[in-house]
């Protein structure tokens, strides 16, 4: 649903060897075919790593002995870039001096296997460091969604924006965060009890995750407050969007309290190329924004678009 790396449990794991031997290629693509993964191969250090940022696999098996970047190379460079940090990666090497297996180990190896190999050992060390990696993904995913709304929670929210804030400064990308808040929403509680008011929580954070993309990040950001980061769109869209994320709320009917209907306020940051400011400047800009729009009578949208420094308000329905 959300769109971290979840493992997806219908689709069979990716396996990136690197070897420079075309007779381990050949091998383990045939003695690892009854292991439900797909193996991708290539045949030098630099080929891997480029390949592993392009397409992380679930696991690498990693040759030390290599031309034009060798496997302890590969490995650094693999655990310093933060989006193949995480995979496990496996040696496989001729070498078997104590001293290598401790180098491959302290740069971040999950295992080391000794060629010529014993395939049915191989087999099994691979099946287990696919299990640790899914595992330890299902955990990392499970510690960044707030239970109540299944959205992503404030932690992961603080860590994305940060990122994509200077994903987008780097490319000149266009770039939207939304800042939104349920009107009036300790009424719903004190008058029609806790439950409705967490029933909501979770019917308006489904309206969200209706109307976002898969690479959008909604979050909760707080009791009944929602931020939205919107990578690669510019303020106009993102309106689109809050536009109908705000309607259908206002349209929906809840069937703990039929006859009293939710409103909710937006308040929206954006540009469309240029980013100026910095990542806090711009949640200040939409939260600022979102309270403009209570002020100016709630259920209504105010946007700032940094790209000329306009600004729109909407007046609600
Ligand atoms: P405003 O229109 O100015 O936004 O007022 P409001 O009533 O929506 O906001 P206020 O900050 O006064 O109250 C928010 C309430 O949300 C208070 C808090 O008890 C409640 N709340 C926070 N988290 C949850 C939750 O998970 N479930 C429920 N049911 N209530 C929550
Ligand atoms: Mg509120
Ligand atoms: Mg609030």
């Amino acid at each position: 649903m959300l769109n971290a790396q979840a493992p997806n449990p219908g689709s069979a794991p990716m396996v990136l060897l690197i070897d420079d031997s075309k007779f381990v290629h050949r091998l383990l693509s045939t003695r690892l075919r009854s292991e439900s993964i797909q193996i991708h191969g290539e045949y030098d250090g630099q080929a891997g790593f480029d390949y592993a940022i392009k397409n992380p696999p679930a696991l690498i098996m990693l040759d030390l002995d290599m031309p034009v970047m060798d496997g302890f190379e590969t490995l650094r460079k693999l655990k310093d870039h933060p989006d193949t940090k995480d995979i496990p990666v496996i040696i496989l090497s001729g070498k078997n001096s104590p001293q290598d297996k401790v180098t491959a180990f302290e740069l971040g190896a999950v295992d080391f296997v000794t060629k010529p190999f014993e395939l049915t050992e191989l087999r099994a060390r691979v099946r287990v460091s696919l299990q640790l990696h899914t595992a330890l993904q299902v955990l990392a995913q499970k510690a960044m969604i707030d239970g109540l709304s299944m959205l992503y929670n404030r932690a992961l929210f603080d860590q994305r924006w940060v990122e994509e804030f200077e994903r987008g400064l780097r490319h000149k990308h266009p770039l939207s965060l939304v800042m939104l808040d349920i009107d009036k929403f300790k009424q719903i509680n004190d008058n029609y009890g806790h439950p409705a008011g967490d029933a909501v929580i979770t019917g308006i954070a489904k309206i969200i995750l209706a109307e976002v993309r898969k690479m959008d990040i909604p979050c909760r950001y707080g009791g009944e407050e929602f931020a939205i980061i919107l990578p690669d769109t510019a303020p106009s869209d993102a309106y689109k969007i809050c536009e109908r994320i705000r309607t259908q709320c206002e349209n929906t009917i809840w069937p703990n309290h039929p006859g009293r209907a939710v409103t909710i306020s937006i308040g929206i940051a954006g540009t469309s190329g240029e980013i100026c400011d910095s990542a806090e400047e711009w949640v200040r800009k939409a939260d600022q924004n979102l309270y403009a729009a209570k002020a100016g009578g709630n259920n209504r949208i105010h946007l700032t678009d940094f790209t000329d420094g306009t600004n729109t308000f909407s007046q609600a329905g």
